[in-house]
């Protein structure tokens, strides 16, 4: 199974960006870098972006391509990558829509935030299958910051 791994900074800010926005969803970037075993994402940095959408903003999101561009240039600058993006569910749970499916590339991480009468009820992480036909969960996992050199040898490690 595939992982994500926030740093609980990562996840507050998700979390208060998510019940800021209710009862409108929320969206935002994941900067970060793959884990060397291929599989795993580690966030580094959380974009919160605006909403761009007009309409159907409690239960659709959309970020422009120039907004995904801004925030793979800047991801470039400090060596990272978008690893995948996160949006949040107004009452509903925290599951993948069939707007979202058709909306995901494989290979990114996708965090739906369920928002329950402004209150964050959950988090989860899916990823896309290669073939696109559907959402498969992967472990969603919030870890203390290690040093750099210790962050390091754990990623040589793996
Ligand atoms: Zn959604």
């Amino acid at each position: 199974m595939s992982r994500l791994t926030l740093l609980p900074r990562h996840r507050l800010a998700v979390e208060r960006h998510a019940a800021a926005t209710y009862p409108e969803e929320c969206c935002g970037v994941l900067v970060g870098r793959s884990l060397a075993d291929g599989d795993g994402h580690l966030v580094e940095r959380v974009l919160s972006v605006d909403n761009e959408r007009q309409d159907s903003r409690g239960n659709r999101f959309l970020i422009h391509p120039e907004t995904v561009l801004a925030a793979e240039r800047e991801a470039r600058r400090a060596g990272l990558s978008i690893v995948g993006y996160y949006h949040s569910h107004p009452d509903h749970p925290a599951q993948p829509s069939d707007f979202d499916r058709e909306h995901a590339w494989p290979g990114l991480s996708y965090v739906i935030v369920s928002v329950r009468q402004g209150e964050v009820a959950e988090a989860r992480s899916w990823r896309l299958t290669d073939d696109r036909t559907r959402f498969e969960e992967e472990t969603l996992t919030v870890d203390q910051p290690l040093p750099a050199g210790a962050r390091r040898a754990a990623e040589e490690s793996r």
